[in-house]
């Protein structure tokens, strides 16, 4: 990669803009972030005290996950490479007194200037949207300090992750705009934790993300077919 900024892909950035307004209506076409948000931040707080707690979100949108970090009282660093949600995460924080510092950056370009700054990184739902993955992986293992912890979480790649993620998902239920996902950037558990481990990562647990259609709820389990969270400490 010639520049730190070269891992972003114009057109996924520019879908995110085009929405940024709609970002903390919870209702709009942010809904399923909102309410799987408790489920990951308890997952998150399951494995590590937030409090005190030095944090970056890469690719923090509008903040959802960045503000309830910062509400359990982690100092939270959120970056994004989309202008649009992330004035609409400036002005949230305004409203809600949730303290955020956000800064339009790549992973790799903070890494190159904030290597081993944070005892906390969460990439959550950002991977599936760039297009190289593992250098996303390899920066987030760069700025965690050793022993640190990292998070992600993405969409694996299978026949019944494109039933699931996309046709019924975008298409069925409707519970994220059309078009929210390209298939051919799904990314397989065993991908994630190769790249991660190569980058200095060790995996310490993994929960898929699931919704039942007839509840209309989220919940965690042992399945990772489809949506599913991992979490790594550093070496
Ligand atoms: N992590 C948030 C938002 C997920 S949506 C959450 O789970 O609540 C994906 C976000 O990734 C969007 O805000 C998009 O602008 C951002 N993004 C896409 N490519 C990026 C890149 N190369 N660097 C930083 N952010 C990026």
């Amino acid at each position: 990669m010639s520049s730190v900024r070269d891992n972003v892909d114009p057109a996924e950035v520019a879908k995110f803009d085009a929405l940024a307004s709609r970002w903390w209506d919870p209702d709009g076409e942010f809904r399923a972030l909102h309410e799987i948000n408790p489920l990951r931040l308890d997952w998150i707080r399951q494995h590590v005290n937030l409090s005190g707690k030095k944090v970056v979100d890469i690719g923090c949108g509008g903040g959802i996950l960045a503000e309830s970090m910062a509400n359990s009282k982690a100092d939270v660093t959120g970056i994004d490479m989309a202008e649009g949600p992330l004035a609409v995460a400036r002005l949230h924080q305004h409203e809600s007194g949730a303290k955020v510092d956000y800064r339009q950056a790549t992973a790799e370009e903070l890494a190159a200037s904030e290597a081993e700054s944070f005892n906390v990184v969460t990439c959550l739902e950002m991977l599936e949207h760039v297009p190289d993955p593992s250098a996303v992986t390899k920066s987030c293992a760069e700025l965690v300090k050793p022993g640190g912890h990292v998070f992600f979480s993405t969409i694996n790649r299978n026949p019944k992750s494109f039933a699931f993620a996309i046709v019924g998902a975008e298409y069925i239920l409707k519970l994220l705009p059309a078009g929210t996902h390209e298939y051919e950037k799904f990314i397989r558990p065993s991908e994630l934790e190769a790249w991660a481990r190569h980058a200095g990562l060790t995996l310490q647990d993994s929960i898929g993300m699931h919704y039942n259609p007839l509840t209309k709820e989220y919940s965690l389990g042992e399945n990772l077919d489809v949506n599913y969270l991992m979490y790594f400490q550093r070496d």
